[in-house]
């Protein structure tokens, strides 16, 4: 930690630290700078425009010294200012015709401050036009003048009397003079704009504002604190317009890039006596900066102005250079523009290419992306540039007027290959030298023109989105193919680095037409952090992440927004997204639905599910075919067949994560089929872990008790049929919400009926299948812990299930849950990694609730609501969504999967005898 990056501007140092932009230079020469580590650069920033010669230039500090020889003071208001008069004449001299005085002040912005005085006291109005996107200081005064909002918000900005209108747009200045110039002081504006990213006015401009000042009695102030002094090849950048104004704003170049100074000049028109009374500053006219001003202009103006000249022929050469590499990656650069050495590179790309598969593609819409390109110029090409500061999206190239043609042709160069990498989409190259990556040889795909589906913005269609995020490292290289040159530490560190420069993006949107005919456009917003990183924030953090894509995604028009993954985890189900300002859903009820359609396909795939009865299981019970029967008490229809129920109905089944909304929800749903139902809780929180376990069991028991007082009979030896056995049918009105469940839980623990636990290793080689359901980010289910022949359906993600598994246990079946096929297989507009048209649950139920336009909060909290799961599922039969092909290890399992797997279990039932 460097003393100013911990006491001065600790926010900056981490930023410009993260792009290793924060050198420390240590000596600077010329057009060269060199850091502590003796490496050279060019400079092409120039301190934004105010090294007219470079650092150090040996003119101006002969001009200082001579006034250490000479003794002559510098601080001696109120006087007769000798050196302040001397650059003053100078000044007139040189300035635009009209032009008789000069005020003086030590900065830009303060200049600025006092030409606003100058004018309103002047007129006796307090009116200023500004124009949006300009800059002028950062004082209140001058902010106040500065067209941008962001610099301007939480500081009381604007200030009374301030308007603005669009740069280079007469019509808009001449309709505000027309109503209000009785009100109206002063114009001010920037001859071309600076930080607003170099933008030259339409040819003309300069000049029609004059005249509409003119007619309506309204000054006008230039602002040439960067454009002027030679920097657009001209001393005074309105001499090329052939405008004189009333007032001109100088600094920068004055201070011959030493002493800091600025300058107010003015005509006879802005005149004020009362000014010059009222206003004043303690340094300002100092003999230092006079005397360095006077240098200044003697070094800008000798031999007939050759300096000049050079920055008007180099400056054409510099801009017809990087336009000529502009037009060999028209998608990423989107216009080389300005004039002398005044230029700016706009950078962007077009998002049908390869924007959203590319994290270039998403800084360049979030414009950050110009400055990675500024540290890849630094740091690679050791060249500094800069991007400006409204115009995000523009690198400035602003060398010292003294910069050489061939120093301009280097920067050309490195340009091209610099945008030669962004028009390939190669973040590798770009971001490597942050990891300390030397270039590595890549091969591209070139880039591919994916279309994404718009909003038809009619009224009949659903609008939702969908929340995701990295579920670890390995999804970067999936997205941004480029960086599968990388290791995933590299990938680690890269995103560590990027931790908080970029926002939630949208990584691409679909279209989908369900069968019975109505129609969604959705959006995915990726929330940059992975899953690990989510968990280790501080919990505010890790919601805000969320928040500001549910904005994101609410601002473009989402009317339900579905949370993916960890963020749903990090709201606590949505819960602690308070007030989102749109519907939200986590999307766990559909996924309840598909976790136990694909336990039943799974059962009915495998034939049995108790190969044998090693690793300590129960004794079988029954083996009586239960009677073919719905699922639940609310009408909906039958979704298990008599064969797939037979075998269920004699099996043990472990919820991991069962106090969690999902595993709730799964372990009441499967109950009634069921021997056995183990309820694994976090061993982390084991109290805890039991009260909420002894709370989902009761609510399991409570719909035991519903589909009984139904007259719905259980197969023998289930827990149902165990529980009316057991109290003879006398159990509590199921409607009544005073009623006491936790006996009967008791006594089912009892018969072995029921397991709570958070002993996972203890139970879950006594389950024939496992769900697991949890936000750990850990291998809980192992080799170890799996009964022989058990199948596991893995819904956590990351997985819970250890990777070990697929290897050392050819018994097991490991299903990844949730997996939905969406009617007409459209393509999502972005790689999940499953084929097209393949989905979560979770995005599935977001889909549905978009395609049903219900906009309401959905699927919040743990206890889901029972009703809409099945809403839900008869709305996914109706529209066309079903299960798609079961998935293992993130790959699909196919046919021969499937024959290995029972050729396996068959001989494992030969070699143990069982049944
Ligand atoms: N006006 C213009 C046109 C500028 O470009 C700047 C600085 O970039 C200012 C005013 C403010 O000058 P300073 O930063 O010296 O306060």
């Amino acid at each position: 930690m460097t003393q100013w990056k911990q006491y001065v501007n600790p926010a900056l140092g981490e930023l410009l630290g993260a792009l290793n932009l924060d050198k420390r230079f240590v000596r600077g020469e010329g057009t060269r700078l060199w850091d502590e580590e003796g490496r050279e650069y060019l400079d092409f920033i120039a301190a934004y425009g105010a090294l007219p010669f470079g650092f150090n230039p040996p003119a101006i500090w002969s001009a200082i010294q001579a006034i250490q020889t000479s003794a002559e003071p510098s601080f001696v208001q109120p006087s007769d200012l000798r050196a302040a008069g001397e650059l003053a004449e100078r000044l007139v001299a040189l300035a635009p015709e009209g032009i008789k005085y000069v005020w003086f002040a030590n900065s830009g912005t303060e200049a600025v401050e006092a030409a606003l005085k100058l004018v309103r006291i002047k007129t006796g109005k307090l009116g200023i036009i500004s124009t949006h996107n300009s800059f002028h200081g950062k004082t209140l005064g001058a902010l106040s003048a500065t067209g941008n909002d962001g610099y301007q918000k939480g500081f009381g900005a604007p200030i009374a009397g301030f308007n603005r209108v669009t740069y280079g747009d007469l019509g808009a200045l001449e309709a505000i003079l027309d109503e209000r110039a009785d009100e109206i002081a002063a114009v001010i504006l920037e001859p071309i704009q600076g930080e607003g990213g170099i933008i030259v006015p339409p040819a003309g401009y300069l000049a029609g504002v004059r005249e509409l000042c003119n007619k309506h009695g309204v000054l006008l102030i230039l602002d040439e604190i960067q454009a002027g002094l030679g920097r657009t090849g001209t001393l005074f950048a309105c001499e090329q317009e052939g405008v004189i104004p009333d007032v001109i704003t100088i600094a920068k170049a004055l201070g011959g890039g030493i002493v800091p100074v600025g300058a107010v000049l003015y005509n006879e028109a802005a005149y004020s006596e009362t000014f010059a009374t009222k206003h004043s500053s303690t340094f300002a006219g100092n003999t230092l900066a006079c005397r360095v001003g006077l240098a200044s202009l003697t070094e800008l103006t000798k031999e007939g102005g050759a300096l000049l000249q050079h920055v008007s022929e180099t400056g054409a050469h510099l801009l017809a250079g990087l336009q000529a590499v502009g037009a060999k990656y028209p998608h990423v650069v989107k216009a080389v523009r300005g004039r002398g050495y005044m230029i700016g590179v706009e950078v962007g790309c077009d998002m049908n290419t390869w924007g959203r598969t590319s994290l270039l593609g998403v800084m360049a819409e979030q414009e950050s992306l110009t400055p990675v390109l500024s540290s890849y110029l630094l740091n690679v090409e050791g060249i500094r540039v800069a991007p400006t500061l409204n115009g995000a999206a523009v690198i400035r190239i602003e060398p010292p007027l003294i910069a050489t043609k061939a120093e301009c042709d280097r920067v050309i160069a490195a340009f091209d290959r610099t945008l030669a990498h962004l028009a390939k989409g190669n973040t590798a190259e770009l971001v490597g030298h942050l990891m300390g990556v030397e270039s590595r040889p890549q091969i591209l795909p070139a880039p591919t023109r994916r279309v994404q589906a718009e909003p038809t913005g009619e009224s009949n269609e659903g609008r939702f989105a969908f929340l995701v995020h990295p579920v670890d490292l390995r999804n970067y290289p999936e997205m941004d193919q480029s960086l599968s040159v990388l290791s995933l530490e590299e990938i680690g560190t890269l995103t560590e680095r990027f931790y908080g420069l970029l926002e939630p993006f949208v990584a691409g949107s679909t279209r989908i037409a369900a069968e019975d005919g109505s129609t969604a456009y959705g959006e995915f917003v990726v929330v940059p952090y992975t899953a690990d990183q989510l968990m280790a924030m501080n919990h505010a953090d890790a919601v805000e992440a969320v928040r500001k894509a549910s904005d994101l995604a609410r601002d473009r028009g989402a009317q339900i927004v579905g949370l993916g993954a960890y963020t749903s985890v990090v709201t606590r189900g949505g819960l602690h997204l308070r007030n989102p300002g749109v519907a939200i859903t986590t999307g766990n009820s559909y996924t309840v639905v598909s976790a136990v359609e694909s336990i039943y396909k799974a059962v009915s795939e495998l034939g049995t599910l108790r190969p044998a009865t090693s690793c300590g299981a129960k004794p079988a019970l029954s083996s009586e075919v239960a009677a073919l029967r719905p699922t639940t008490s609310c009408g909906a229809k039958p979704a298990l067949s008599s064969e797939v129920a037979a075998r269920l109905d004699r099996s043990s089944i472990a919820v991991v994560g069962a106090t969690g909304a999902i595993g709730r929800s799964v372990a009441m749903l499967l109950a009634e089929q069921i021997e056995r139902l183990i309820l694994i809780g976090n061993p982390s929180r084991p109290e805890m872990s039991r009260k909420r376990l002894l709370k989902v069991a009761g609510d399991a028991v409570r719909l035991l008790a519903t589909l009984n007082a139904e007259g719905k009979s259980f197969a023998p030896g289930t827990i149902g049929a165990a529980l009316v056995e057991a109290t003879r049918g006398n159990l509590p009105d199921p409607h009544d919400e005073s009623a006491d469940w936790a006996p009967f839980v008791l006594q089912l623990e009892t018969l072995g009926h029921l397991v709570i636990t958070t002993e996972i290793d203890t139970y879950l080689p006594q389950a024939d299948l496992v769900v697991t359901a949890t936000s750990s980010t850990e291998d809980l289910v192992t080799p170890q812990n799996l009964k022989m022949g058990a199948a596991v359906c893995d819904l956590s993600r990351p997985p819970n299930v250890s990777r070990a598994v697929k290897e050392a246990r050819p018994d097991v079946l490991v299903i990844d849950g949730g997996v939905v096929a969406v009617p007409g297989r459209p393509d999502l507009g972005w790689n999940f990694g499953f084929e097209q048209g393949l989905a979560y649950a979770c995005m599935a139920e977001t889909m549905l609730l978009g395609l049903s336009q219900r906009y309401e909060d959905t699927s919040i909290g743990t206890d889901l609501n029972l009703e809409t799961i099945l809403w839900l599922r008869s709305q996914a039969e109706r529209m066309g969504f079903e299960l798609a092909q079961l998935r293992s290890f993130d790959r699909p399992f196919g046919r021969e999967d499937w024959e290995r797997l029972r050729a396996h279990r068959q001989s494992i039932l030969q070699a143990t005898g069982a049944d």
